[in-house]
């Protein structure tokens, strides 16, 4: 059973989202109101201190390692802050979403 982490939680097969970052307000295929997830700022605390560490550790090694100019760094973590913390914040959103969904049902 593999199931897309961006689909419905009951039946798999709705998507999750319409947009990028915007959740569907309810299952294409069977229904299911996501109205009754709440979120709150759980997916950008757990995004933030993600792709904060990340990009920080990343950043201190590579500038002890070979010492580069700035504007390299800028050119690496820039576009990595941006892209991880759009991936990340869709992935977290559709995690939690579904933990939610597991553990209580009653709310949607
Ligand atoms: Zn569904």
């Amino acid at each position: 059973m593999s199931r897309s982490l961006f689909r419905c939680p009951r039946c798999g097969k709705g998507k999750l989202f319409k947009g990028l970052l915007t959740v569907a307000e309810r299952c294409g295929e069977c229904g299911l109101s996501f109205a009754g997830h709440e979120q709150g700022d759980g997916p950008a605390f757990f995004a933030i201190l993600i792709i904060g560490t990340l990009a920080a550790v990343g950043a201190t090694i590579v500038e002890i390692r070979y010492e580069p100019p700035f504007w390299l760094h800028a050119v690496i973590w820039g576009p990595f802050v941006v892209i991880g913390t759009l991936w990340s914040l869709r992935f977290l959103k559709a995690a939690l979403i579904s933990v939610q969904y597991r553990v209580r049902k009653q709310d949607f």
